[in-house]
């Protein structure tokens, strides 16, 4: 078997042995006869499932007692509108930072449902930093404060976060969930795809602090209030059960292959300074993102040369690196190298870059 070094955004690498627990698990859970693929979502074995998944993530995250925990379909794109519907409901205000292409999506389905503020952005710099923030440009009224804390297509992300007082802090951390520990309680609310670091795609991730579940506006769908989907501990429709089950085992790895949230941080501290340390030296390669807001999720860089970019994508291909072009609104190349790409890919890719520096440089 030749698996290949996925250096995909999103959906991406899975732990290889969350791989073959699952492949061995597939025909026959826990002797249910059923694959979990099959298995009735009301089903006491899957209510197994779903728990456990809740309860390593609590205990993972030291998510605190009173914040709930929602496993939702629709991608991190439904919360943009989710967010707004029910927690823009007293003053009718946000707050949002754009600092690139996602928080500008949310920003902009936001303003379809209340009065929302550009409170910083770096678009004028291309997004390739985290913008400075100007506390007086922060709504002391306002329902919540939006930022992105991982920037999946610039690679960029939050060294610090905002103070923003009493203002709940809402984030999108679809591309850094599970990478790093986060003091969930400076947040009211966190949300994130799982296609990253988490599962295989279907799953949205919610954790939501408890008295911010509240009446939504008017005439926002049942499946999209999250005190519905509160009152059902997830269940007010089939959630996405298999993406689930591969979360918990996902969860199982961090936990006792890893070591926890702070293990797999300096894994994956270390791993992009492997990268990041080639690109300072490079002279042939540059890194996208500004130095002070780099992230070790996802690393954007580019030769200075389409030709040459996409010369070394191909050439990158052919030898195992798949999926190194960079988002098609920016070109280049970013390596998102998640949780599951082993350190040895990354020095592979970097001994790889080396070669073609001298080949082409
Ligand atoms: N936010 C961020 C930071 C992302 O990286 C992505 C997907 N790449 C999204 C939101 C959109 O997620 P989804 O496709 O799950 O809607």
């Amino acid at each position: 078997m030749n698996r290949v070094y996925n250096f995909s955004a999103g959906p991406s690498m899975l732990p290889v042995p969350v791989l073959e627990k699952a492949a061995g698990e597939m025909l026959d859970y826990e002797g249910s006869g059923q694959s979990v693929m099959e298995m009735s979502h009301r089903s006491p074995v899957y209510g197994g499932i779903i728990k456990g998944a809740e309860m390593l993530l609590r205990e993972v995250m030291e998510i605190p007692d009173d914040y709930t925990v929602l496993f939702l379909q629709g991608g991190a794109s439904s919360q943009f509108a989710m967010v707004p519907m029910n927690l823009m409901t007293k003053s009718g205000k946000a707050d949002y930072i754009l600092s690139g292409q996602f928080s500008t999506k949310a920003y902009k389905e936001a303003t379809k449902y209340g009065d929302c503020k550009v409170a910083a952005s770096s678009k004028d710099d291309n997004f390739s930093k985290i913008p400075g923030l100007d506390k007086n440009e922060f709504r002391s009224d306002a329902d919540y404060f939006h930022i992105c804390l991982n920037n999946t297509i610039y690679g960029t992300a939050y060294r610090e976060l905002p103070n923003t007082g009493d203002v709940p802090l809402v984030a999108d951390i679809s591309s850094c969930i599970l990478s790093r520990p986060i003091d969930v309680s400076k947040f009211g609310l966190l949300y994130a795809g799982a296609q990253k670091n988490v599962a295989p795609a279907g799953l949205t991730i919610v954790i939501v602090r408890n008295d911010l579940i509240g009446e939504p506006m008017e005439k926002t769908p049942e499946m999209f209030t999250y005190k519905t989907l509160a009152e059902n501990e997830s269940m007010a429709n089939t959630p996405p059960c298999y993406s689930i089950y591969i979360c918990k085992l996902v969860l199982e790895w961090i936990k006792n292959e890893v070591g926890g949230l702070p293990a797999m941080e300096k894994r994956n501290v270390d791993k992009a300074a492997v990268l990041y340390d080639f690109l300072d030296k490079s002279t042939l390669f540059t890194g996208g993102a500004d130095k002070g807001s780099r992230s070790i999720m996802n690393v954007t860089f580019v030769t200075g040369s389409d030709e040459l970019d996409a010369k070394f994508v191909k050439e990158a291909a052919q030898k195992g690196f798949v999926n190194l072009k960079g988002h098609r609104s920016v070109g280049g190349m970013r390596a998102s190298i998640y949780n599951a790409m082993p350190r040895e890919g990354v020095e592979k890719l970097v001994a790889f870059m080396d070669q073609f520096e001298k080949e082409n440089g």
